[in-house]
């Protein structure tokens, strides 16, 4: 049973254009219905908008669940200056260096959107001795509105408010040879990944092992995407980025099978289960542990649910920065998906 590859590279293009920082659901979740329901299958929600897909196992006897958090970095508007620009607080992980001259859209609660760029307070050597070595962080960063705007009151006429959601554009880059370079790979190619091997599955009249849920969560960013899970499932696998590092062993090209997070081991037997069926399979594929990083995964440990907890995805380079992975790791990720759906 082959991953289309094609299919894949479309799906994550589309998750890509549609703005999801932390919490921001509105935008996604008619987007995950629409590529789910073209495929066959229905989406249903929990309270905190993780959105699931259910395929019925050969076995029905027990539930697991593949995760892949629809939510990215982003931030909110905390603040009007003086002058018109936005003062911001970041949602997530954001090293703010790496953001500084990035375009943004202010997404206001009254349905309304703007672009804009994030500036650094003292934004270029021409005008300020420390334009350089200015820390940049959330009280150094602004957004700079693409609009006539040259003060507070000017910005609260076009409806943005306190609160309002700022997503930063993803700017893909697919190269001939395979790498894909953007913001956001963290999560939206292991989005993807799970639409690829639901539609592999409906094309070839094929039932995983056990019923299988593929979740979508949108709070993984902040710690919390994967507290909530429904009592049925037994074995929570997340799918997300594989960190690359001094001391990793896998890379852009390959799945990492993640073995311990920044705060636990991943459960022993489950995560052998996944070596033997990365061997089984004929992935390329690493195990690793992840430095600093956590998943929905060790979320749902946290959150006291009753699961066996794992996680694998593609070696991502520059991660929560511009990143960059490869067609390859994707694809190995998918087939590693798809190798536990079908055999457990
Ligand atoms: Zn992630």
């Amino acid at each position: 049973m082959k991953i289309s590859m094609t299919y894949l590279t479309d799906v994550m293009k589309r998750l890509l254009d549609t703005p999801s920082p932390v919490g921001y659901y509105e935008k996604m979740k008619p987007v995950i219905e629409d590529i789910a329901s073209d495929l066959g299958y229905e989406v249903t929600y929990d309270n905190r908008d993780t959105a699931y897909i259910t395929v019925a196992g050969r076995d029905t006897s027990k539930t697991v669940c593949l995760s892949a958090h629809a939510d990215t970095l982003g931030f909110m508007v905390r603040g009007i200056n003086k002058d018109g620009t936005l003062r911001i607080r970041a949602l997530g992980g954001i090293n703010h260096a790496n953001v500084e001259g990035e375009n943004v859209t202010v997404h206001t609660r009254g349905g309304k959107t703007y672009t804009g760029m994030l500036v650094c307070e003292h934004h270029s050597a021409h005008a300020f001795d420390d334009a350089k070595t200015m820390v940049r962080d959330d009280n150094t960063v602004f957004v700079l509105l693409d609009e006539f705007v040259k003060d507070a009151d000017g910005v609260r006429a076009l409806g943005i408010r306190h609160g309002d959601y700022i997503s930063i554009e993803p700017r893909f880059t697919l190269t001939d040879n395979g790498f894909i370079k953007c913001r956001f790979i963290d999560n939206k190619a292991a989005m993807a990944c799970s639409f690829a091997v639901l539609k592999a599955m409906a094309e070839n009249g094929v039932k995983p092992k056990y019923n299988t849920v593929f979740a979508f969560s949108f709070y993984e960013e902040i710690g919390f995407g994967g507290i909530v899970v429904p009592n049925d499932i037994s074995e929570y696998v997340a799918i997300d980025i594989a960190i690359l590092g001094p001391d990793s062993d896998g890379s852009e090209q390959a799945v990492t099978i993640c073995a311990k997070d920044a705060s636990m081991p991943y459960d022993y037997s489950l995560t052998n289960r996944l070596i033997a069926a990365a061997e089984r399979s004929g992935c390329d594929y690493a195990v690793d542990l992840f430095y600093r990083y956590g998943s929905d995964a060790g979320q749902a440990i946290k959150g006291g649910n009753n699961v066996r907890a794992a996680a694998f995805g593609m070696g991502v380079y520059s991660s929560h920065g511009v990143e960059r992975a490869h067609l390859d790791g994707i694809e190995n990720t998918a087939r590693l998906m798809l190798a536990y759906a079908l055999e457990g």
